[in-house]
């Protein structure tokens, strides 16, 4: 602030001097420039205050607008990013992956016979579901680039960067395997009993050119194998399965 208000200080040490050293002709002079002098000051103080406030509601407009941003990319139930976030993470990665050029996975998670769930238990404790599903599948996947976002209703969506199909049918297993351990009562459900989840995995070695929305649908028909061959397990997409639609 000091740095700011240099050269009015200096102006206000140069009159300062000047009222010492006595040097106006008259008294009302004198008396003339002392009050112009207050009256400075004054506005000087004040002037202060409006430059401290402004930098005051400049650093609380950063806060509230870092705190919207954040917002505008978290699922407000589970607190997981949302798929406007994936959207932008997927166009993010995939050039990356194209640069660096290196793989990346997907994985497509669907809670098996949920609206079972919703019907036997009630919406709210659907909901709560949802949420100890998402906080199981964020704590089993812990690279920091990795992605988790809710893509849909009771669908899930996971970004792998620098992952092949390997590697993401590792994670799917453990993500299958730790969502069945949490041991979720579910009445509804012919598995066993308890919530568990069917998984689509899908990869790419992206090149330049190449269709991103592909790999999406890939995933997508990998999930619909793992439902039609029985739920509760994880299947990689299969070109040779691959209708088309
Ligand atoms: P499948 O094993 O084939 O996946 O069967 P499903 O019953 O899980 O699939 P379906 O698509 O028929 O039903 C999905 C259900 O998810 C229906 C919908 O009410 C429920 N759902 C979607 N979003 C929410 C939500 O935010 N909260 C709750 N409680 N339920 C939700
Ligand atoms: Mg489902
Ligand atoms: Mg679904």
């Amino acid at each position: 602030m000091n740095e700011i208000f240099a050269k009015e200080e200096q102006v206000a040490a140069i009159a300062e001097k000047l009222l010492q050293s006595r040097v106006f002709s008259s008294a009302k002079d004198e008396q003339n420039y002392r009050d112009l002098f207050e009256e400075y000051k004054t506005l000087l103080k004040q002037m202060i205050k409006v430059v401290k406030l402004s930098d005051l509601i400049q650093l609380e407009l950063k806060t509230v607008s870092e705190k919207l941003e954040r917002v505008s990319q978290i699922d407000s139930l589970t607190e997981i990013y949302n798929k406007r976030y994936f959207n932008e993470a997927y166009l993010r990665e995939w050039s990356s992956a194209v640069r660096a050029n290196c793989p990346l996975a997907l994985l497509m998670i669907d809670i098996d016979y949920f609206k079972k769930y919703n019907d036997t238990y009630g919406h709210l404790q659907g909901d709560k579901c949802l949420k100890t599903v998402a906080a199981e599948i964020q704590h089993s996947v812990n690279r920091p680039r990795d992605i988790l976002a809710r893509f849909g209703g009771e669908e899930f969506i996971v970004l792998l960067p620098e992952t092949g199909i390997n590697g993401a049918a590792y994670m799917a297993q453990k993500v299958s395997d730790n969502i069945e351990k949490l041991a979720i009562e579910h009445a509804g459900s012919v598995l066993d009993k308890k919530v568990t989840v069917s998984i689509g995995v899908a990869a790419a070695h992206p090149k330049d050119g190449d269709n991103m929305d592909m790999l999406l649908k890939q995933v997508d028909h990998a999930l619909y194998a793992a439902k039609r061959e029985g739920r509760n397990c994880a299947r990689e997409y299969d070109l040779s399965q691959d209708t088309g639609y």
